[in-house]
């Protein structure tokens, strides 16, 4: 399969996602977000391509970090700390709110992956 645009190479028209999908990156429920908003922009039209992004909680007791790489990085150095246990908190409580009200929440969710990705955070981590 195309690792970008998710289709099944030769057709235009068949996708795969989740962890169904073939890809070099891990399999996770973001991913399969990810990929979802992917396979939906290219079937509107819209040229859309997932970077194999990975954001994925890795929780102690208080505190968490995330596991934070795409096709093109390693995953990064991410500190454990228990802003992050927060931050996964509150993503844990808003995740069907973020599904059900996309218009309200994308650009926030689409705010936090940018100023997370590998390139930005490069080597000094987060
Ligand atoms: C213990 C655990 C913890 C995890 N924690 C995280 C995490 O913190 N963060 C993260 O990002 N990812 C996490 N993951 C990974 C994440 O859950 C998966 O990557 C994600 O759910 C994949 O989504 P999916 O829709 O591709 O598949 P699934 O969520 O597996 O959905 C597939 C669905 O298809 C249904 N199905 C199967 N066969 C048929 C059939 N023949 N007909 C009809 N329906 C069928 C299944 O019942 C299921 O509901 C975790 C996984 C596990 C197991």
């Amino acid at each position: 399969m195309d690792k970008y645009k998710l289709n099944i190479i030769g057709y235009d028209d068949a996708f795969a996602i989740g962890d169904n999908a073939s890809l070099p990156t891990a399999k996770s429920g973001v991913g399969a977000h990810l990929q979802a908003e992917v396979v939906a922009d290219n079937l509107l039209g819209y040229e859309a391509k997932f970077n194999g992004r990975t954001f994925c909680p890795c929780i102690s007791n208080d505190t968490a970090s995330f596991v934070i790489s795409d096709y093109d990085h390693p995953p990064v150095r991410v500190r454990c700390s228990r802003f992050k246990r927060l931050i996964e908190e509150v993503f844990i409580a808003g995740y069907w709110s973020f599904l059900k009200y996309p218009r309200m929440w994308r650009p926030l969710m689409e705010t936090m992956f940018e100023a997370t990705k590998p390139s930005v955070l490069g080597e000094i981590g987060w």
